[in-house]
């Protein structure tokens, strides 16, 4: 499992300090199976566990790709938080579901205190709430629905594409978090809307769950 990862050198733009991280390698990342919801489970050891960066000298955290992305503004409101604090804990290691989990937890919390965009908000909850599948833990559900909350918005506010969701994949997306949530006559709404999505043509695999999900939610209806 050891040689699975390795270590990344990254410089923290809260405390200026310099620290490793673990990341794990392409070729260790055997993939066990696919959600529909594009959580996907490994066999050996998931990559997801170590996506957050956690500065073991300050306590700040954020995805690898926002990490070093702060506006003065956030910087600023960022400082003030962690001003004082003390850093007990080190993520830079092997971490275990339960470290992935608070990576998670920090990062969210951290983008909550940036202000970041709705759509930065629901990715991080999503992760969260697969991390709790993997742990078969019911909160699953709490931070599904505070994903679909912060697409929705997001799919109303923001400029499309979502980070890596186009149109239809945000379209998607919200129709199966709303059938994962048992909210079955949203779920057709937004399925709905996927498939007569023209992005369709160049989006099969999207197109081909968006019909097999739309099927499922609307027997489910019929059975409410
Ligand atoms: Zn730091």
């Amino acid at each position: 499992m050891k040689e699975a990862l390795y270590e990344k050198s990254n410089k923290c733009p809260i405390c200026s300090n310099s620290f490793y991280s673990k990341k794990v390698r392409v070729s260790a990342c055997r993939i066990d199976k696919r959600y529909e919801d594009f959580c996907i489970s490994y066999k050996d050891i998931n990559p997801l566990h170590y996506e957050i960066l956690v500065c073991p000298h300050c306590g700040y955290a954020a995805s690898e790709n926002s990490f070093e992305k702060l506006s003065t503004k956030e910087l600023h409101a960022i400082k003030d938080i962690l001003s004082g604090k003390v850093v007990n804990r080190n993520f830079c290691v092997e971490r275990s579901t339960n470290d992935a989990l608070d990576s998670f937890k920090l990062a969210l919390f951290f983008a909550k205190s940036r202000n970041a965009k709705n759509s930065i908000v629901a990715g991080l909850a999503l992760k969260l709430a697969w991390i709790y599948r993997e742990m078969k833990d019911e909160r699953e559900h709490d931070f599904l629905l505070y994903a679909l909350e912060n697409y929705r918005i997001a799919y109303d506010k923001e400029d499309l594409p979502l980070g890596n969701l186009n149109e239809i994949s945000v379209q998607y997306l919200l129709g199966e978090l709303s059938r994962r949530l048992h909210k079955f006559s949203d779920a057709v709404f937004w399925f709905n809307k996927a498939v007569t999505n023209p992005e369709r043509i160049n989006n099969p695999r999207i197109e081909k769950l968006a019909r097999e999900q739309w099927y499922d939610a609307k027997e489910q209806c019929k059975k409410i």
